[in-house]
Order: structure tokens, then C-alpha cells, then sequence
């Protein structure tokens, strides 16, 4: 395949452009330091099941809905089951490893939200479903700008979401989808 992300990387100055890639171990391990950190806080019981799904979670790259989660986590412990995986999602997400998204199919997707993986918005795909991450200094800056002139806000979050037509699905002679060259 002529492109890729490397190449989409390269075209867009100030612009990080990706997919996520799946945390490195120390990044991991410091994940797991703060989960236990706040299982300790709230007075929870660990569990093991809910042990196997955090791993598996925090290994995990890109988003993954909870039926993705539940097929891996079931390789390891059969008798895991949806209700489990789902409340250990929200766990996961009060405590601000995760990161829930909605991108209008009706699932929930659940991010690893870490210090390497910060903030990012998104770009895509309603045909194929291909989800890029990008962040661009400019559209940030915009946003803020755009809150202070409607009567001075200062933004504590925002999420940017963009839908549309990668080349290959919007039928373009030649069209390629980069979630398939990467
Ligand atoms: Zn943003
Ligand atoms: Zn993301
Ligand atoms: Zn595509």
C-alpha cells in the first residue's frame, strides 16, 4: 500500500496523527501502581477476576468495547462474565485509567488513558469504522480562543469528533484506508 499512517504522520505539520499503540511495561506497571492506589482509597476488594480484566485492559491497544474485552478476557478466566467486565470498566474509568467513547454506533469504546496517552481527538470512519487519533496545537488553541470570546470561559475538557469517509469508502479511484496499510 502506497500510504500510511507514517506517511500520514509526515503530511500534517504540528499534528500528531495515529492509532493507539499498546502501552509500553513500565507504562503498564505505573498503571497498575495507581489502580491499586485507588482501590485502596475507596476500601475495594480485589478480586480476581477483576485482576485478569485490568491486565488484559491495560495491554490492550486502540479502543476496545466491552465484547472485545470479555472474547480476550475469557481466553484466561472462562467464567468471566459481561456484568463483571462492564462494572470493571467503570472502575476503571472513575479512576481515571480509562477513558469511555461513544462514536454513534451505539457501543461504548473504553481507551487506556495513560501519561503517554493523554489527551487526543478523533477522526472517523462511519463506513469501516477506522478510528485515528490526532491532536493538532492549532485546533486546541482555537477552542480555547473560541470559549474566552463566548463571555470568558477557560475550558476544563472538550472532545473533538469527526466523522466521515475514509478514501476507500468514499469510493475514490485508487482510495486507500489507512487501516489497512498500517
Ligand atoms: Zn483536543
Ligand atoms: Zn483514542
Ligand atoms: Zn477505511
Amino acid at each position: 500500500m502506497a500510504k500510511s499512517l507514517d506517511t500520514l504522520r509526515l503530511s500534517i505539520p504540528n499534528c500528531v496523527v495515529g492509532s493507539q499503540p499498546q502501552p509500553s511495561a513500565t507504562e503498564v506497571a505505573k498503571l497498575r501502581a495507581r489502580f491499586a492506589d485507588y482501590v485502596r482509597k475507596h476500601n475495594l476488594k480485589s478480586t480476581a477476576q477483576r485482576d485478569v480484566i485490568i491486565e488484559q485492559f491495560l495491554r490492550s491497544s486502540g479502543h476496545v468495547s466491552i465484547e472485545d474485552l470479555l472474547a480476550k478476557v475469557r481466553k484466561r478466566a472462562p467464567k468471566v462474565g459481561y456484568a463483571t467486565v462492564y462494572r470493571t470498566m467503570k472502575l476503571l474509568t472513575d479512576s481515571g485509567l480509562a477513558a469511555a467513547r461513544q462514536f454513534g454506533d451505539g457501543q461504548t469504546r473504553y481507551e487506556v488513558m495513560s501519561d503517554e496517552h493523554a489527551h487526543h481527538d478523533h477522526l472517523i470512519c462511519v463506513q469501516c469504522g477506522l478510528i485515528l487519533e490526532f491532536e493538532n496545537d492549532r485546533i486546541e488553541q482555537l477552542q480555547d480562543e473560541m470559549a474566552d470570546r463566548l463571555g470568558g470561559f477557560k475550558l476544563v475538557r472538550h472532545k473533538l469528533e469527526l466523522y466521515g469517509l475514509c478514501p476507500k469508502a468514499a469510493g475514490q479511484k485508487n482510495g486507500y484506508c489507512p487501516n489497512e496499510s498500517s
